[in-house]
């Protein structure tokens, strides 16, 4: 059983092919391990490391949980969620306003994957180009925040499109953001009619037991 290592580029190979053919290798990796592996993407401050700040500390408990974060810049994510119980692994992408599949293998090359259950990455912070790049993950989640307008299904169908569940975050702030629950819902399944849809609050709680169960129910089909 192999680490899922960067692998080497035959010439001329597209970023696209070489992407994807990395993307493969880490899924078996994963795969091979038995280990959940999701990519979490939204817009910039949707709620993504307050999600994942209470998952680690309070999900953690009952599964082994590790984080990849990803940021253009700064480490400030990976230190909101260190000393949680799980590894945190930082990778800053500089320019590049994605994760890359290879940079997910060397994220993890340093982990005891057999001793996680679930691995979450979360991607860099917009909608657009993280929607292109797979990193080998089995479950892709995309959160809306009730701050953010309706239609940002519409205005990025690819992000939810790909997405395998669609998480309304900052519930509680709902009503003072005047958020159209219903329209949100409605260009959701507009775009995707199979996601699986969630609706959370990291600051109150609300919600979370239905996370934590979607999660669980991943692990079980994984050991299963
Ligand atoms: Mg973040």
């Amino acid at each position: 059983m192999t680490e899922p290592a960067p692998t080497t580029v035959p010439v001329g190979e597209s970023l696209k092919a070489r992407n994807d053919r990395q993307a493969r290798a880490n899924r078996d990796a994963f795969r091979a391990r038995g280990l959940v592996v999701l990519n979490l993407l939204s817009s910039p401050g949707s709620g993504k490391t307050a999600l994942l700040e209470r998952t680690l500390s309070e999900y953690g408990r009952r599964r082994r949980v590790g984080v990849v974060v990803g940021d253009l810049q700064t480490d400030n994510d990976a230190r909101r969620l260190a000393g949680r119980g799980g590894p945190v692994v930082p990778v800053t992408t500089g320019t590049v306003c994605h994760l890359k599949a290879d940079m997910v293998a060397r994220a993890v090359a340093g982990l005891d994957l057999a001793a996680l259950d679930v691995l979450v990455i979360e991607n860099v912070g917009n909608l657009v180009c993280p929607a292109s790049f797979d990193l080998g993950e089995d479950t892709r989640v995309v959160l809306l925040s009730t701050t953010e307008g309706e239609d940002k299904p519409l205005k990025y169908p690819r992000a939810f499109k790909t997405a395998h569940a669609v998480v309304l975050t900052k519930t509680d702030l709902a009503g003072p953001a005047g958020f159209d629950r219903a329209a949100a819902l409605a260009n959701v399944r507009a775009v995707n009619p199979d996601a699986t849809v969630l609706e959370l609050s990291a600051r109150t709680g609300e919600g979370l037991g239905e996370w934590y169960a979607y999660l669980d129910g991943l692990v079980a089909r994984r050991a299963g």
